[in-house]
């Protein structure tokens, strides 16, 4: 029986690892045109960093968290998102008192989710976290970068929704409305809901049963309740993406899915994608440093869900180039064959380093031509006895209807070198 993969984790396979480095590299060069610098984090974190950062009573902390015990009896966690980890690394590392950060990271998250197209158990993530900084200008920039990202990877049906989810005592008055508000209704709630009402009333505006979205829709709204500062911060934040010509809608029912959130937060959707239409997620966490064990700061950051970015890619009709040899080399006896591997050397030496394959395990011409092929390098360089003897090689183009061409030895990293950069 053939092994499976577990449930929800995908190989990235050679064809399309073209296309996550296309992505990764231009998404990486936006990033740091901005001055995030890269921190990588370890995998496993212990599980009370999540539970506190995220909040107990979430779907991640409740449902989804890859959590077990080590040979040492502690309670890890493979992180299901970066957030935590980079504040624990921040204060673990004495990087945040009275100074300003801003990093970014990428790499595996996991979620135990029910599996579907653009929802997994091991997906990846950009993340990005500034800290140090109060705003609104930081969370308008960090927007801006997104719109920039999309411009730059020709990406279209990309919609930024912000909301304002105010101060923590802003947020307690509010959260007695809803109360009330859902208590009156409990009888329509789901089972979720109804738990949720005592615990985390905010969280029933995240479910995502379409049979409460009717009395979402009809409940209370944070963003009528804010105090003075919050409404300046986001009055702040809405003149600078307007200033800064980026498109936005205002939505009161974006509440995201975890705790950790204040003021601002921030969803990219699209509506190319079908269900899993959020690309982009983030806002500002200004209690989430002291909550770990750090001095107060504020801070901001989102977190971009690479599949689906490079699906949204797709959708509008980008393609990544491929990684295939640009030459191939055919060696027909043993003479050849010895001559062959220090011909590949040089090719490979050149400054535009030319990518080659050499024929490996012998076989007849034809057998060989047929590799080459298959391989999908453009060109084949074909040595045998005769143009060994002679110092020449045959160039043969593979993907047009060009002659093939003897060239001398000593020319031939030049001349391959001209026509691939033709
Ligand atoms: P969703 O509402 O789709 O579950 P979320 O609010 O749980 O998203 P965040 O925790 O904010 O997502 O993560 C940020 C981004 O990471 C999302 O916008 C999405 O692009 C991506 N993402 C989250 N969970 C998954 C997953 N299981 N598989 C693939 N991508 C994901
Ligand atoms: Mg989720």
């Amino acid at each position: 029986m053939k092994p499976k993969a577990v449930r929800g984790m995908n190989d990235i396979l050679p064809e399309r690892s073209p296309t996550w480095r296309l992505i990764e590299e231009r998404v990486r060069e936006v990033i740091e045109s901005y001055g995030y610098r890269e921190i990588r984090l370890p995998i496993l974190e212990h599980t009370e960093v999540f539970a506190r950062a995220i909040g107990e009573v979430t779907d991640i902390v409740e449902k989804e968290m890859y959590s077990f015990r080590d040979r040492n009896e502690e309670s890890l966690t493979m992180r299901p998102e970066a957030t935590a980890g980079m504040v624990r690394a921040g204060i673990t590392n004495g990087l945040l008192h009275n100074q300003r950060q801003k990093f970014w990271t990428v790499g595996p998250m996991f979620r135990y989710e029910k599996p579907q197209k653009g929802r997994y158990r091991q997906f990846h993530q950009f993340d990005v976290e500034a800290m140090g900084f109060a705003g609104p200008d930081i969370d308008a920039e960090l927007m801006i970068m997104c719109a920039r990202m999309w411009e730059k990877l020709g990406l279209r049906r990309l919609t930024l929704e912000i909301n304002s989810l105010g101060t923590p005592a802003g947020r307690a008055a509010y959260r007695t409305e809803l109360v009330n508000y859902f208590s009156e209704v409990k009888s329509a709630l789901d089972e979720d809901s109804i738990r949720r009402l005592e615990k985390n009333p905010l969280r029933i505006l995240d479910s995502k049963n379409p049979e409460m979205q009717a009395l979402i829709e009809a409940a209370p709204v944070m963003i009528d309740h804010l105090d003075v500062e919050s409404q300046a911060h986001f009055d702040g934040l809405r003149e600078l993406l307007e200033l800064a010509d980026v498109p936005y809608v205002v939505n009161p029912r974006l509440v995201r899915g975890l705790d950790y959130y204040n003021q601002t937060v921030f969803e990219w959707i699209t509506d190319a994608l079908g269900a899993q239409g959020a690309v982009c997620a983030g806002g500002r966490y200004d209690g989430l440093v002291e909550k770990l064990g750090g001095r107060s700061t504020p801070a901001i950051g989102w977190a971009m869900g690479v599949e689906r970015l490079i699906g949204l890619y797709e959708a509008c009709g980008g393609i990544a180039g491929n990684a295939a040899p640009e030459v191939y080399i055919v060696a027909v006896g043993e003479p050849a064959s010895r001559r062959a591997l220090s011909i590949a050397e040089e090719l490979r030496d050149q400054s535009a380093a030319i990518r080659v394959e050499s024929n490996l395990g012998g076989g007849s011409f034809k057998t060989q031509l047929k590799r080459a092929d298959k391989s999908g390098a453009a060109y084949a360089v074909i040595l045998g006895e005769d143009e060994i003897a002679a110092g020449q090689a045959g160039l043969k183009p593979l993907r047009t209807n060009g002659e093939q061409v003897n060239v001398a030895l000593d020319d031939l990293a030049a001349t391959i070198t001209g026509r691939l950069t033709n």
